[in-house]
């Protein structure tokens, strides 16, 4: 057989490995669909839940580091220990989640995106083309004080400047008898990040970017979310978007919930901490299964981490340990591959690398659609073409004589 040309990745891309089901199938991804095609460098770092013991988690310190030095990392999934698996693993401790320690380092905003396929349809049949949420990932609830009123009394909001200025007081309210109170707050610098992350990730996509919080009845809190996001817009993304033909589009949360249901999908809705806690669930339910769910974390720096949104996936490997054939979804793990390279390829500006992230998304999206796939999605998949049922490596073979095709 003739020598294939590979593609040549210039910059290095970081690879971090994981744990349990997903780390078997991430060498089977670079294996089978990545090094056959791809002249690239990668800086490795194992952080299988061993390796992270035996470095003191230094290891997740050093893929995080490595993020910063070359802009865009991909990362397998991994064990978040807690006393089960210090046990199973003979851990020194419950060494911290990796994703927390990765993100508190670069500071960033994680964004989900489903996988869409034609015979795996949302529920809201209108959706052609996937939402992005992306969700401020900081206060308000997630950080509040809270006190449990027993009786009568004044509840007051109360600012005392750190230089010794007035402090500032509002009162909350005038109980009568028992109650609640709760104390929320944000910062500007947090709020400016968030916006950062949306913009940049919704320019690298090429996606509009909705924004919506409460600001009618919230007029200072939410409202002063739209006005960072409006500052943010004006300062560093309006002719930039407007080059590249994007929008930028604040809308009262109610007003977007409506709008999402009869859009077409296909562009970032950013949101407060808890509208996306629990949008991003009814989007990711709406779209599916787990499986198909693609996750990056963008910082406001401009650096990438791209991952699929599930876990390890540890029932499967313990069937895989035993000698059991597992169907085990590869998507959203190569996935994280294809957004990287994507976005390697346009830092790069190297196009070729682009295409054939788009050439193995299609190889992949085409493979579920002829009707071949995991068990996960033959549950959920419609029966024209019939749905088959495969097992992980036979998957992504099926998925690697498509690319071959549109390789030649
Ligand atoms: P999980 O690995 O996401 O799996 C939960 C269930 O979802 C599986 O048992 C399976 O259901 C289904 N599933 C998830 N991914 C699938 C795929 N690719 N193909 C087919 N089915 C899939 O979550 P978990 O079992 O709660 O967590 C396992 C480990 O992952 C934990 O140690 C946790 O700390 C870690 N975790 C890591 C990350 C991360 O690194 N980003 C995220 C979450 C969890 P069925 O059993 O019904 O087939
Ligand atoms: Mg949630």
């Amino acid at each position: 057989m003739p020598e294939r040309k590979k593609i040549k990745v210039v910059t290095t891309l970081v690879d971090m490995d994981g744990d349990e089901m997903t780390r078997i199938i991430w060498s089977m991804v670079k294996e089978k669909l990545l090094f056959p095609y791809l002249d690239m460098e990668l800086e490795y770092y194992d952080l299988h839940v061993k390796r992270r013991d035996e470095t003191d988690d230094q290891i997740t310190i050093d893929a995080a580091e490595a993020i910063k030095k070359y802009g865009v990392g991909v990362k397998c999934a991994t064990i978040t220990p807690n006393g089960d698996r210090v046990r199973e693993y003979g851990l020194k401790k419950a060494w911290k989640s990796p994703n927390g320690t990765i993100r508190a380092i670069l500071d960033g905003t994680v964004f989900r995106t489903p996988i869409l396929v034609k015979n795996v349809r949302p529920s809201v049949s209108r959706w052609r083309r996937p939402i992005t949420v992306g969700r401020h990932a900081y206060g308000d609830i997630y950080a509040a004080a809270e006190i449990r009123i027993p009786d009568a009394g004044r509840v007051e909001l109360v600012y005392t400047p750190a230089d010794g200025g007035q402090p500032v007081r509002r009162t909350i309210h005038d109980f009568t008898g028992a109650g609640i109170v709760q104390g929320i707050h944000n910062t500007d610098a947090s709020i400016t990040s968030f916006a950062k992350a949306c913009f940049t990730l919704a320019f690298d996509r090429k996606i509009d970017l909705w924004f919506s919080t409460k600001d009618t009845i919230s007029k200072i809190y939410d409202a002063h979310f739209r006005e960072l996001f409006e500052q943010e817009y004006i300062t560093n993304w309006k002719a930039k978007f407007a080059a590249a033909g994007l929008t930028y589009f604040f809308t009262l949360i109610d007003d977007a919930v409506a709008r999402i249901m009869k859009s077409e999908g296909g562009f970032l809705w950013a949101l407060k901490n808890y509208d996306g806690d629990v949008m991003s669930d009814m989007i990711a339910s709406a779209c599916g299964s787990l499986a198909m769910m693609t996750s990056v974390l963008v910082s406001p720096h401009g650096w990438f981490e791209y991952e699929a949104a599930h876990g390890t996936v540890q029932q499967h490997y313990y069937r895989h340990l035993k000698g059991e054939e597992t169907s085990t979804n590869p998507m959203a793990l190569i996935f994280a591959w294809t957004g990287a390279l994507r976005t390697r390829g346009a830092l790069d500006g190297t196009p070729d690398v682009a295409a054939f992230a788009e050439r193995l998304e299609q190889a992949a999206i085409e493979t579920v659609e002829s009707g071949i796939m995991t068990g996960d999605l033959a549950l959920l998949a419609e029966k024209n073409p019939p749905p088959r049922k495969v097992h992980t490596e036979a998957f992504i073979d099926a998925i690697a004589a498509n690319l071959d095709r549109k390789m030649i």
